[in-house]
């Protein structure tokens, strides 16, 4: 997925000359986001991986100096595919990964042209602003606040989104 998301967008390097023109969207916190990110050199730290918790194996490449971009989604399908073209081999992991080297792009994944909102607060590099919130007076890269109805700049969990967590107290 990750050769193939490269190619599409006309990333050939992705690790060398190409580094700073690839940013990668991940739907799944799983293996496959840490595979992706070997391949590619992508990483969350430095703002070139970024992370949608859809839990769907799928992921968007987009080459930042053409704007092109690519989602491509694994199909369920392969699973079923591995199992009817290769009932002969004996262990299932023998039977996808001879299906996965084999078969064709169309057959494993879903492979679209789309559009991604990026913004400059989205790239890479120094942080472009930094505010505090009105309410818990943390800070807030990036454009990531919200203007509350009096005008005040509250963080997302001060402000409409709520939080993952709750505060129990402070220690
Ligand atoms: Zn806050």
């Amino acid at each position: 997925m990750a050769l193939l998301g490269c190619k599409l967008i006309g990333v050939a390097d992705p690790r060398g000359v190409d580094r700073k023109k690839l940013i990668v969207w991940v739907e799944i916190d799983r293996c496959m986001t840490d595979a992706l990110s070997a391949v590619t050199g992508v990483r969350l730290g430095r703002r070139s991986l970024k992370y949608f918790d859809y839990g769907k194996v799928a992921a968007t490449f987009l080459n930042t100096e053409t704007g092109r971009a690519v989602r491509i989604a694994a199909l369920d399908s392969s699973r079923a595919l591995a199992e009817a073209r290769y009932a002969s081999l004996q262990s299932k992991k023998e039977r996808q990964i001879t299906t996965y080297r084999e078969a064709s792009e169309e057959e494993l994944f879903k492979i679209e042209a789309v559009r991604v909102d990026f913004k400059e607060t989205d790239a890479p590099g120094r942080p472009r602003t930094r505010l505090t919130c009105a309410r818990c007076s943390e800070g807030v890269n990036d454009g990531r606040e919200i203007i509350g109805e009096g005008g005040e700049v509250l963080c997302r969990p001060c402000g409409a989104d709520g939080a993952y967590y709750e505060t129990e107290s402070r220690l």
